[in-house]
């Protein structure tokens, strides 16, 4: 719904993920991994899982930065953002205060942010809460990154695929607790599919119009950066340890365009044919780039 029509930066990149423990991407009580057919392809992560296993690190690592937000928006954004329950929100809880604080933003909108405010207008009228909801969903830095359900996120991103020529499926079986007795249940043996750790993991992403320094493009950073140094959990069973990859930066590849000073049809074309050759940035200096350094 909000237009980004106009490319200004194109970060992309072909990640390399190490698999440390089993995994499991199941059809939970039947223990299969997720769909065979996909295995044929290799692809075991499919994208709206790595997808949200990246947006829940993203969120913690934004909260737990409140305060080092210095635009008052952006900080009330971090503040409110919240999906306790069915969609996310950027409104306060309803409360005596709440349309105070509704009130106060939407004024703050409206003189600081014209732009956004005027197209928010336009859309949604005398709605004011609806106004404030999507107006600090753009300025959200999560929201920005991966979406929320007025807009779409700047991030794309495959399925992760298996990149060796061989790996190992097993089974691992278990039998269910009763939780009040803490002995075995009756009936419930079960068996999981996994693959066995050791084999590498690879997907791709491809995110538009970071701007160097803005709180979005940080908080990537501060996720790659996650990524990189603690690893992180997908699939089922991540209770007893299962599904730990982490970011094996050394093989994996990383271009950063920006074509805010560049707009000729020579770069465009390198970007779309060549981006790796063309525009190819290290790690570490694609981390101190998104953090405006
Ligand atoms: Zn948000």
């Amino acid at each position: 719904m909000i237009a980004r029509h106009i490319l200004l930066t194109r970060l992309l990149a072909k990640l390399r993920f190490r698999l440390l423990s089993p995994l499991h991407i199941g059809l939970g009580e039947r223990g299969f991994l997720i769909q065979n057919t996909l295995l044929v392809e290799k692809y075991v992560i499919p994208a709206s899982s790595l997808k949200g296993s990246l947006r829940r690190i993203a969120e913690w690592l934004m909260k737990s930065k409140l305060e080092s937000y210095t635009d008052e928006l952006v900080k009330k954004a971090v503040q409110l953002h919240r999906e306790e329950r069915g969609p996310i929100e950027h409104t306060p809880p309803p409360s005596e205060n709440a349309n105070k604080t509704i009130d106060e933003i939407y004024n703050k909108l409206k003189d600081s942010r014209k732009e956004l405010f005027d197209f928010l207008w336009k859309q949604f009228r005398e709605d004011k809460r609806k106004i404030v909801d999507v107006g600090l969903g753009v300025l959200c830095p999560v929201c920005s990154i991966f979406g929320c359900p007025s807009f779409a996120g700047k991030m794309r991103l495959t399925g992760a695929k298996i990149a060796n020529d061989s790996y190992t499926l097993r089974f691992i079986w278990g039998v269910g607790i009763n939780r009040e007795t803490r002995t075995a249940e009756r009936n419930v043996l079960f068996a999981h599919q996994v693959i066995d750790p050791g084999v590498t993991l690879c997907c791709e992403i491809i995110v538009d119009n970071l701007i160097p320094g803005d709180p979005d493009a940080q908080l990537f950073a501060d996720l790659l950066k996650y990524l990189h140094e603690e690893g992180f959990q997908v699939g089922a069973r991540k209770s007893v340890g299962l599904g730990c990859l982490d970011l094996d930066v050394e093989n994996s590849e990383f271009a950063f365009a920006d074509l805010r000073n560049k707009r000729d049809l020579e770069s465009l074309k390198a970007l779309f044919t060549q981006p790796y050759t063309k525009y190819p940035i290290k790690f570490e200096q694609l981390i101190e780039k998104l953090l405006g350094k």
